[in-house]
């Protein structure tokens, strides 16, 4: 389940999962003490976070979630994420410069209009088969 949920994903919703799954890692490891990978919290976390990055109305023209106007989490996830990013955000820099480098310059763009036409990765991957 997920080797195949990580190669759904490609280009900037790949890097972006990248980065959130990172973010977890971060706080998994301090908070619930994993060594190797995630717990099965975080994983579902992380899986949770692919799922949506594969069904995001903007597709690779994403915007970073915090400026996104589409509130597509649901509020025990989204607060479950906030508590991560809030702890691994300022770590990042450290752990995964470059990672972290390039969601700040993200974040500085403007969140796009939303799409008229469906343009999600998994949309595109439906109607490519
Ligand atoms: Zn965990």
């Amino acid at each position: 389940m997920q080797k195949q949920l990580d190669e759904i994903l490609s280009g900037e919703l790949l890097k972006e999962h990248k980065t959130v799954h990172a973010m977890i890692k971060i706080y998994c490891a301090k908070h619930h003490q994993t060594v190797h990978g995630l717990c099965g919290e975080c994983s579902e976390l992380s899986n949770y976070a692919k799922t949506k990055l594969d069904r995001c109305v903007f597709g690779q023209n994403k915007p970073t979630c915090n400026r996104c106007p589409v509130h597509c989490y649901r509020p025990e996830q989204k607060e479950q994420m906030k508590t991560v990013m809030r702890f691994s955000g300022p770590r990042m820099l450290l752990k995964h410069p470059l990672l972290a480098i390039r969601h700040l310059r993200h974040e500085k763009k403007p969140a796009p209009e939303v799409p008229k036409q469906n343009v999600s990765n998994r949309h595109l991957r439906k109607q490519a088969k």
